[in-house]
């Protein structure tokens, strides 16, 4: 089977391996046979491992769903009643955490920081001391919105001083930036197959603390689908999911895992390097600006500026860009008009190099001057 390859420079899902793909093509089985419970037990332990959880303190639990399901369930069931989530925003994924809050209708105090700079420690921690009644504190690792890197190890090291549970959405750094959870300072961390493991969609995981999970079971249940207790449990009970599990989908993040453990974490993260340096190189060429500063990007994300010239349509770039092979992606800043440039996926710096040479010829065909001019 030949299958083209399509790089993916959207923020998720990434472009995958063929083997991958085709790890999804098998027989039928029920996945309450032993064969499935036995890889799923595996798996739970391999998602712990790829973040050094010590398997003794820390878990997996998997959700059919994409990554934001895994907000839902952080912020509903890790709640003891009569306490307060503090959401520290500064961008798209914190915000929707504050929005997830708003609809349970939980109490928390959505704490702000401009979207092209790293949160204030000195504020949170006033805040923390300000309000004893906070029991949770959530933020976002790698802020897919811009591509800011958030200082969790501080972050959650003020947490833990004021004796709250951290949780930390790594969506779009787990199995590529490097992750300890014990020394970052995490309870709980979170992900989807489709990003850094290069797997499929549909499948989301939360890595996290054993003994708050199991404290969670005394807190108000807010939700019935989206409780962390309740699946951890029949995961405990029974080695599956509580509800039917999206079986082709984990026979591939199974492969992906593999995958990952044969690329090792090290390699694994220095090829996105590259890829990210790549992207970069190709942006200063053709005269991009960006819009973070290069020393608080987390290395997977480029958040570019759209140029200032009449000629210069989205739409009709990445369409051109699109039709040869290359998806390009919006942006996701309220003030600003930008695309974003992202370097997950089973891609290289070489993919990057023929990327640029697609979008010069975009440029010119669309009357777009080069290099890219910008008023200011
Ligand atoms: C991708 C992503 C999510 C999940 O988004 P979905 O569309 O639900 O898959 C959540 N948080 C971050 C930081 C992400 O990058």
């Amino acid at each position: 089977m030949k299958i083209r390859r399509n790089i993916l420079l959207n923020p998720g899902p990434a472009t995958t391996t063929d083997t991958v793909k085709l790890a999804q093509v098998v027989s039928d089985i029920c996945p309450r046979e032993k064969e499935f419970v036995t890889m799923m037990k595996r798996m739970r332990e391999d998602l712990v491992r790829i973040v050094h959880g010590d398997m003794n303190k820390y878990t997996a639990v998997l959700f059919c769903g994409s990554g934001t399901i895994n907000i839902d369930i952080c912020l509903n069931s890790l709640l003891p009643k009569g306490k307060k989530i503090l959401i520290i925003n500064n961008g798209a994924y914190s915000a929707r955490a504050a929005e997830i809050c708003a609809y349970y209708g939980l109490p928390f105090i959505d704490l702000k920081f401009a979207v092209d700079e790293q949160p204030d420690l000195g504020k949170i921690e006033q805040i923390l001391k300000e309000n004893s009644d906070i029991a949770l504190v959530h933020t976002t690792h790698n802020e897919t919105g811009t591509g800011i890197l958030n200082p969790i190890r501080e972050i959650g090291a003020l947490v833990h001083c004021y004796n709250a549970v951290f949780t930390v959405d790594t969506t779009s750094t787990y199995a590529m930036r490097p992750i300890d959870i014990e020394k970052d300072n995490i309870d709980f961390c979170m992900a989807s197959a489709q990003k850094g493991l290069m797997a499929m969609t549909g499948l989301s995981f939360i890595i996290g603390n054993t003994e708050i999970i199991k404290r969670s079971a005394e807190y108000p249940k807010r939700s019935y689908y989206c409780n962390l207790y309740l699946q951890y449990h029949f995961f405990e009970m029974t080695g599956e999911m509580h509800f039917t599990p999206p079986v082709q989908t984990i026979y591939a993040a199974r492969q992906a895992l593999d995958e990952y453990f044969a690329e090792g974490e090290e390699a694994k993260w220095q090829r996105h390097l590259s890829v990210f340096e790549a992207i970069h190189v190709g942006l200063e060429r053709l005269g991009f600006q960006d819009i973070i500063k290069r020393e608080l990007q987390a290395g997977l994300v480029v958040s570019v500026k759209y140029p200032d010239d009449v000629n210069w349509d989205f739409e009709k770039v990445h369409d051109y860009c699109y039709e040869r092979g290359f998806t390009i992606y919006p942006g996701k800043v309220s003030t600003q008009n930008t695309f974003r440039l992202c370097a997950l996926g089973a891609i290289t710096a070489e993919d990057i190099e023929d990327f640029f040479v697609v979008l010069e010829e975009a440029l010119r065909t669309y009357n777009i001057q080069i290099p890219v001019c910008y008023s200011k």
